[in-house]
């Protein structure tokens, strides 16, 4: 493998797991020791070929909240997916990549009025909406747009839950259908979203079924009601590949049943955690250490403090319910293991990443890796105390990145344009509009 010092994306000879890539680093780089990730995206191209393989009528819109990072966008944007976005700073990001507007469905039931204007100033003429207050935006600041009725679910099994901030219930939901008859708003379809780390297929089941419900009243009012969005929830962990199967034969079961093919209605979701999360491998250096007997119990217990933390990449320990494990870089972990509890950077005690866990005894300048780090942690982290969170490497092995671009180089027209956007823009290279990412990264990343 070649690494070169500063630049953030590595086409390496041969596939490496996350950990070999991160050692390689270390071992390149002894004296830095910023936190930073290894980004393997690989690993999110295979998660795009088995969503469109396990749900192949479903169109993944990701959700840029998220993970914004600008090569995941890139990636899937080259990859074909299509764009959930929730504010005007989203959609920027995804136009300034050159997608084209009808790939973005603006999916925030409630928006500032002058981001629905920048939605029609850009073209994205799809939006979300669950209330009245919001319709009555919509058809002020614009009224070609092109709305999705977002309604209710049972969420109650979902780790992190919206239905008691988003979604209309079925009657309210008819309701809306009659108003926007009367304005003359166009509704187009229905969008649900059952709840983040959804633990049930069922919920999917049920709100497909009530989604069904609501088109049919909508094609009676005179709607042309041609969308179904099931928003996310799909879980992205490493070792979730058998629940995600299980949660994709249900709602194909339940497409199957209340939206036949001849239905002609266009499906899409909103996936965010299942395209990123465990692409993104954290590496935290210890920084400090501290040892103190528990005074009830006597015990030696083992305190330490590493260089990320919950105002940076660990904001998903008080944002997104996540519980991170902490696993020793170091080959050697046998002997005895302590009560740990790790701790950020910052000055202040509430940055706590992790209370009590098992673990060697470590020193300062070892490192800890944390594996499944790339959903909701790099988009809510800021550098409070002045302290920088991690930053992406990204790696790709070579022979599969020449897979994927023979893939989709068979692809005709809809790729062309994704095709022309620099997958490595953020080196710094100067490069023609016209090269295909490919040979972009080759020619200035490959060592000669
Ligand atoms: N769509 C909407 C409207 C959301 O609010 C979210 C998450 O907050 C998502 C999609 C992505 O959800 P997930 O990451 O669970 O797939």
């Amino acid at each position: 493998m070649h690494l070169i010092k500063d630049c953030p994306i590595i086409i390496t000879k041969a596939a490496f797991k996350a950990e070999e890539f991160i050692r390689k680093k270390i071992e390149l780089f002894t004296k830095d020791c910023d936190p930073f990730y290894a980004v393997d995206l690989e690993d999110i191209c295979n998660k795009h070929v088995r969503w469109l393989t396990a749900m192949p009528r479903v169109t993944p819109h990701y959700a840029v909240k998220c993970n914004d990072d600008i090569l995941v966008l890139k990636l899937l944007g080259f990859l074909g997916a299509g764009f959930d976005c929730a504010s005007k700073t989203e959609i920027k990001k995804i136009i300034d990549l050159g997608i084209s507007s009808d790939r973005i469905i603006y999916a925030n039931p409630c928006k500032q009025s002058s981001y629905v204007r920048y939605a029609k100033q850009v073209g994205v003429e799809t939006m979300t909406f669950d209330n009245e207050q919001e319709l009555m935006k919509i058809k002020e600041n614009y009224s070609d747009a092109k709305v999705v009725l977002r309604i209710v679910t049972d969420d109650s099994s979902a780790v992190c839950q919206f239905s008691m901030k988003f979604g209309a219930d079925l009657e309210t939901a008819r309701f809306l259908l009659e108003k926007a008859k009367e304005i003359e708003l166009d509704v187009i379809g229905v969008s649900f979203h059952c709840g983040s780390g959804q633990m049930t297929s069922q919920a999917f089941v049920d709100a497909i079924k009530n989604a069904r419900s609501i088109m049919s009243y909508g094609d009676k009012l005179g709607f042309d009601m041609k969308l179904l969005d099931i928003g996310g929830g799909f879980p992205g962990n490493t070792g979730t590949d058998e629940y995600f199967t299980e949660i994709a034969v249900a709602i194909n079961r339940a497409l199957d049943e209340h939206f036949p093919v001849q239905s002609g209605v266009r499906i899409i979701a909103e996936p965010g955690r299942y395209y990123v999360a465990s692409a993104y491998t954290l590496a935290t250096n210890i920084i400090a250490t501290r040892e103190m007997t528990d005074p009830a119990t006597n015990e030696k217990k083992l305190m330490y403090y590493v260089n990320d933390g919950v105002y940076g990449s660990f904001n998903c320990v008080l944002y997104d319910h996540y519980i991170p494990e902490p696993t020793p870089l170091k080959k050697d972990i046998s002997g005895k293991q302590y009560t740990c509890s790790i701790w950020g950077p910052t000055c202040d005690g509430l940055d706590c990443i992790t209370s009590s866990t098992c673990l060697p005894k470590l020193t300062t300048d070892d490192w800890i890796i944390w594996k499944n780090m790339g959903a909701y942690t790099i988009s809510g982290a800021v550098q409070f105390n002045g302290i920088p969170f991690g930053k992406p490497l990204y790696f790709m092995a070579k022979p599969f990145w020449d897979n994927v671009k023979q893939a989709f180089e068979q692809r005709p027209v809809q790729y062309t344009r994704a095709l022309k956007y620099r997958m490595n823009s953020e080196c710094g290279n100067e490069v023609e509009d016209e090269m295909l990412p490919w040979e972009d990264l080759e020619d200035s990343i490959l060592p000669s």
